[in-house]
């Protein structure tokens, strides 16, 4: 009987089923698209095949069942910290940085931007090292200092902070450097964010701006009216640590209203230091939400409070945020901020990066850069994460067979057209291997 339905198997897979995988039943989110509804989501050769009502589970080579669950585009958090490998200590260009693909999928994350860890003397280093080596798709911000975030000697360094080969190394990487960083600057000069974004024009890319010191002599206010341009991004948006709370109603800032009413993009940027309670909450029932829900995330932020992005996403959810709009403000809105319109979408054709979450309900807290924490009732948790078509991570097997289903004495299972982990098998000729 089980060699009947192998040979079965094998005939079905001979006629090549017009699909490779097939999310069915589940809730999809598209924002790009308008979407909101229950969907079946085919995947073919990497790319979103079709999304509609009742696809039949026999034209896809593997089908899963998402009934209950929400399919969203595969996130994209455009603040981390990701050149690792360098060995140097106390530094985001080393130490605090991680390796992407142990920290993205089991998220829900596909892509990411790294916010200014490298600059251009030290770009391709990162290229090399992390950029090209991992499966998550790994953008990044050029920082404005040539030799990115090694620290404050090279971090207040205005000599090292140079507009035009900041913009040729763009130019130059144009599929993987989204844009311009500036970040950490304690001085009172101007001079980071003019150069920044003196850069971001030449290479036709947004700049985005940690703020550093709060300084008299360059106001928040400034900055985002007059100094940034519409599309730049303002990220550390619920930090308070440079006036971006109003001291009397607790809402938002002038700055903030007047910088969005001039086009200016406001980030989350979560980090180690730059979400507070008392800041985003009062904000946040004002009326104003971010524009884009992002993590940076290294090594002290994943240990402390921020977590993941995720565990971000879910404190919108506290907030009163609907799950659409902080999907939305994990996929659609920063594919946009940094010009990346074929990401964080389902449309026909798109890369094959799907998401898939539960909402989990319970009593779970949420705690921020002080250690202060908020209690809520929901958390999301990654079920699945397809990118460019193959399943990465798969936390309860929904893509899988059931062991004492299988044939006792079952193989590997998977097909490399969905598995991200199953490989084709090079063929070799067999070679005896010589002992040494
Ligand atoms: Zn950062």
């Amino acid at each position: 009987m089980h060699f009947l339905t192998i040979l079965l198997a094998g005939s079905a897979l001979a006629q090549d089923p017009q699909y490779d995988l097939l999310l069915k039943g589940g809730h999809v989110i598209d924002a790009k698209n308008h979407l909101s509804a229950v969907r079946d989501v085919a995947i073919k050769d990497g790319k979103i095949a079709a999304v509609a009502a009742n696809i039949p589970a026999t034209t896809a080579l593997r089908t899963v069942n998402a009934t209950g669950l929400y399919v969203t585009p595969g996130l994209i958090d455009i603040h981390v910290h990701f050149y690792a490998g360098t060995g140097e200590r106390g530094s985001y260009a080393g130490d605090l940085s991680l390796y992407p693909d142990g920290h993205t999928f089991r998220n829900g994350v596909t892509t990411v931007a790294d916010a200014g860890s490298s600059g251009w003397r030290n770009f391709e280093d990162f290229e090399d090292r992390v950029i090209k080596r991992s499966r998550t798709r790994v953008l990044a911000f050029l920082n404005i200092v040539g030799n990115g975030m090694r620290g404050g000697r090279y971090e207040q360094n205005l000599e090292d902070m140079e507009a035009k080969p900041t913009a040729e190394m763009a130019l130059k990487h144009k599929d993987v450097i989204i844009g311009v960083k500036s970040a950490h600057f304690n001085g009172p000069e101007w001079a980071p964010y003019e150069r920044a974004v003196e850069a971001g024009t030449t290479a036709n890319i947004p700049v985005m701006v940690d703020f550093g010191s709060n300084r008299p002599e360059r106001p928040l206010y400034d900055l985002v009216t007059k100094v940034l341009r519409p599309g730049d991004i303002y990220t550390h948006c619920f930090s308070g640590l440079r006036k971006e709370q109003d001291e009397t109603t607790g809402g938002p800032a002038k700055a903030l209203i007047d910088g969005r009413k001039h086009g200016v993009i406001f980030d989350v940027g979560h980090g180690g230091g730059s979400f507070a309670w008392r800041v985003a909450a009062p904000i946040m029932k004002a009326g104003f939400v971010p524009d884009s829900i992002s993590t940076d995330l290294h090594v002290g932020s994943m240990n402390n409070g921020m977590k993941d992005m995720l565990n971000v996403m879910d404190k919108f959810l506290a907030m009163g945020m609907s799950v659409d709009d902080v999907i939305a403000k994990s996929t659609w809105a920063p594919a946009r901020e940094i010009k990346r319109e074929e990401l964080g979408n389902l449309s026909v054709g798109a890369p094959a990066d799907v998401s898939v979450f539960k909402l989990d309900k319970g009593s779970f807290g949420f705690v921020d850069m002080h250690g202060a924490r908020m209690d809520s009732t929901h958390k999301l948790i990654c079920e699945l994460t397809v990118r460019d078509g193959k399943v990465l991570w798969d936390l309860n097997g929904i893509t899988r067979d059931r062991w004492d289903k299988l044939p006792a004495n079952y193989g590997p299972q998977g097909d490399p057209k969905w598995d991200g982990y199953r490989r084709v098998a090079p063929q070799r000729p067999a070679v005896k291997k010589e002992n040494k």
